[in-house]
């Protein structure tokens, strides 16, 4: 058997080998380091694959964050309402802006920001929402964006997580995560479904005034040479990472299908064992089918009851299984993000969720035999 990881950058490299070093290669020929055309043919691309109007690249998916929120022009003070349950990115930029977050409570089942807790922290001085689409797949965004109508708010999507998944309206039209807000982020960090060979990001929107705003703020708020109009940011995705997404934006289905496969054979696994809860999938899909994409596993997280989850953990990698908590800390219990103004029992769910939280191996290259040996020493492990 293969050794496990967590992601195998290396083997899913060696399978597109020579689309990447060419792609480099150019590159490398016509010197065009920054702002080259390798950048514009992947921004076009990534247009074209999800269905937006604009792609603004950017240096990094936090980076793509804070320029969204300059973009909108969003003012100190101003609160922004995210989730407790993320990644702590998402709440760096809105407080390195100097807006004020307002960290709420999420969903047991699918992970995402809870849609009651989001209508219960606005206030007067609201102007945005921060859905996060956890681990693969979308927030409740119908929800979220009649919220946002209801009280005239902006809606950015934290795409990081989720890129290439499908957003099902009741209607049952379908749309691509991050494109359904007034604009949103995403990462293409080398573990992320669409992942970089370093630091990548960009920023979606279909409203052409913001995208040429956000176009001059990435690039030291210029939209003439030498005419800085908006204080702006020095944030742009690189030539050479670009040449990298570009040769990889094609095999993007075939990744997130690899790992729905590999989804669900976990979840197959698991289906009987009481102590496992095993992930949800919403957005009018039941299950993992073969052929949709409401969840693209960026995680695979199980939550575990009734035993040591750090114990299983520590079981897992004496056993050389790689596994990942995440998130261990709820954010509103961060240093940086406390506020007098949080009550523990508007946490609930996040206080128990970072208890009973694993995330086990994913990525494209995990085979059969890795994860039937993942999940036999789970059970196993419970079974003694
Ligand atoms: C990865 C990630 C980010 C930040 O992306 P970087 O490219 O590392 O800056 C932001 N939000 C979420 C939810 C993420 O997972």
């Amino acid at each position: 058997m293969k050794k496990i990881q967590m992601v195998d950058l290396k083997g899913q490299y060696e399978d597109i080998k020579s689309e990447v070093n060419n792609s480099i290669q150019e590159v490398l020929e016509t010197t065009a380091f920054i702002n080259g055309p390798k950048v514009h043919q992947f921004q076009k691309n990534l247009e074209t694959y999800l269905g937006v109007k604009h792609v603004i690249p950017c240096a990094n998916g936090t980076d793509a964050l804070q320029i969204a929120m300059m973009g909108l022009g969003l003012k100190p003070g101003d609160e922004v309402i995210t989730a407790d349950f993320t990644f702590a990115a998402t709440v760096e930029v809105i407080a390195l802006l100097q807006l004020t977050p307002v960290l709420v409570d999420v969903n047991e089942d699918d992970f995402n920001i809870n849609i009651e807790a989001i209508k219960k922290a606005i206030t007067p001085k609201t102007k945005a929402i921060v859905p996060v689409h956890l681990f693969g797949q979308c927030a409740n965004m119908e929800a979220i964006m009649d919220i946002a109508k209801a009280h005239n708010l902006f809606v950015i999507e934290d795409n990081a997580q989720a890129i290439g998944a499908n957003y099902t309206y009741k209607n049952g039209t379908k749309v691509k995560a991050g494109t359904i807000g007034n604009v949103g982020a995403t990462s293409f960090f080398p573990s992320k479904n669409l992942g970089c060979y370093g630091d990548g990001g960009a920023i979606f929107t279909n409203d052409d005034d913001l995208a040429h705003t956000l176009r001059g703020i990435v690039n030291h708020g210029m939209y003439e040479r030498y005419h800085h109009d908006v204080v702006g940011v020095n944030s742009r995705l690189d030539s050479i990472q670009a040449a990298v997404l570009d040769a990889k934006l094609p095999n993007l289905d075939a990744y997130n299908k690899a790992r729905r496969h590999a989804a669900r054979k976990y979840n197959a696994a698991f289906k009987n064992i009481s102590q496992i809860t095993t992930p949800k999938t919403v957005n009018g899909c039941e299950g993992i089918c073969d052929t949709c994409d409401c969840h693209v596993f960026h995680q695979y997280t199980l939550r575990v009851k009734n035993i040591d989850r750090d114990a299983l953990v520590k079981h897992l990698n004496d056993n050389q299984i790689p596994c990942g908590v995440y998130y261990p800390i709820p954010l509103h219990k961060q240093k940086a993000y406390l506020d007098a103004r949080y009550n523990e029992e508007d946490f609930t769910v996040t206080n128990q969720l970072v208890k009973e939280v694993i995330s086990l191996p994913m990525h494209t290259e995990l085979d059969d035999e890795q994860i039937d040996f993942i999940t036999s020493t789970i059970i196993n492990y419970l079974n003694e």
